[in-house]
């Protein structure tokens, strides 16, 4: 059987088996998840985030190395950065769309009184100016990753530049980059189990009492994530990328299911760039440069949540956004996307920010984390399905034009 289809069966059952925790009763639920499923969905986190920082660092090296001169890497680093801006501003209209026509804060009883401690947000220009690294290795050590892109993307100028001089590194890079590729692919084979147990734990420990009210904001979300990947995303596959958008998800799903369980598009990075590489045709060097940036601060899955939990906030509190808060939403929901790091719940902190911008409660946020961890599962899934998409569609752009210029 496929690895494919392994996983989808241990999706399904992971959610088939998860409902049906929720009927177990308490004591036994808490049994099961902290000795057997939390402990398999653990192990399988660590075994692909052990491979993330050292994975990131080598192919944005070889990326930067194999994209050759720094000219054409300022190119696709504005396309990227310009295709990651388009969509989320997208992404964000239709989760406040969507917020507007269905209304999920105006129906239902809503406990208001709730307190939230909400956590600070790190600043936004501070998290600009630290893109330069003081100490590569306390990034490494921290798995800071926009500075160890800034860190990888320095020394792959600089053996691009010495070429012959440091041949002898640039080979060591590309051994470390084969032995990492093979683990990934050993670490895959575990996916299946990993995501069983992730899967059922999320929503065993998230029961659906939680679901009840939180119906209507939950459709909502996932919506608008769907509208997204199947109308933005897949029109830009077909349009900008001249391919059937089918065969993209299709070639992608392993990714997608591994971020739904992990929720956490940082730990998919090696899975991720993998089924972009080998699945997709995606060259190696772009994948490389595009994903990992992706991972970190491209998240429109985020971004939907972060519309539509703003609009909820404001019907269920009865506090009206104006045209200008809307605006300011797009702005500041834009900006915390990409201030979200790739790990598990981060969109929900950084919320905060966005409420707080346009004067909303952010007790409002106690609502909704209880069930936000089923939310994440998806929208983790969308937040890495954009970044493979504008690194195939960046991809197929080189491939046209190296063909075109290889016949004339
Ligand atoms: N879990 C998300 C990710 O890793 C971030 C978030 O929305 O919390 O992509």
């Amino acid at each position: 059987m496929s690895l494919t289809k392994k996983i989808m069966i241990a999706l399904i059952l992971g959610v088939i088996v998860g409902i049906g925790l929720t009927f177990v009763p308490d004591k036994a639920f808490s049994m099961l998840d902290t000795y057997l499923l939390a402990p398999v969905g653990q192990i399988f986190i660590n075994l692909i985030m052990m491979l993330v920082v050292p994975l990131v660092f080598v192919s944005i090296t070889l990326g930067t190395v194999g994209l050759g001169d720094p000219a054409k890497l300022g190119k696709i680093g504005t396309y990227t950065v310009s295709f990651f801006l388009i969509t989320t501003a997208m992404a964000i209209s239709i989760g406040l769309g969507l917020g507007y026509i269905l209304q999920p804060g105006k129906e239902g009883v809503f406990n208001t009184d709730q307190s939230y401690e909400s956590a600070e947000a790190p600043p936004i220009m501070e998290t600009i100016i630290n893109i330069i690294p003081e100490n590569p290795i306390a990034s490494m050590a921290t798995g800071d990753m926009l500075q160890i892109i800034a860190f990888a993307i320095f020394i792959g100028v600089a053996l691009a530049f010495l070429g012959e001089k440091t041949a002898g590194i640039h080979r060591l890079f590309e051994q470390a980059n084969e032995i990492l590729n093979w683990l990934v692919m050993l670490v895959m084979k575990a996916a299946p189990y990993g995501a069983f147990a992730l899967i059922a734990s999320a929503i065993g420990d998230a029961g659906l009492d939680a679901i009840g009210s939180m119906a209507m904001y939950m459709i909502t979300v996932v919506l608008g994530l769907f509208i997204h990947g199947a109308v933005v995303y897949s029109l830009a596959i077909w349009w900008l990328g001249r391919a059937n958008p089918l065969k993209f998800y299709k070639g992608f799903f392993p990714a997608m299911s591994v971020a739904f369980s992990t929720s956490s598009s940082n730990a998919t990075l090696p899975i991720s760039m993998k089924a972009a590489q080998e699945n997709l045709g995606v060259k190696k060097e772009i994948s490389s440069f595009v994903q990992p940036l992706g991972a970190t601060i491209n998240m429109d899955g985020t971004a939907i949540m972060q519309a539509v939990a703003t609009v909820f906030i404001s019907q269920v509190y009865a506090l009206p956004l104006s045209p200008t808060d809307l605006l300011l939403v797009v702005l500041t929901a834009t900006l915390a996307s990409i201030g979200t790091a790739g790990v598990p719940g981060v969109g929900m902190i950084m919320l905060a920010m966005v409420l707080g911008q346009v004067g909303l409660p952010v007790e409002g946020i106690a609502l909704i984390i209880g069930i936000d961890r089923i939310l994440d599962m998806l929208r983790t899934s969308l937040n890495i399905t954009g970044d493979a998409a504008c690194a195939f569609i960046i991809s197929e752009k080189e491939r046209r034009k190296e063909e075109k210029a290889a016949k004339a």
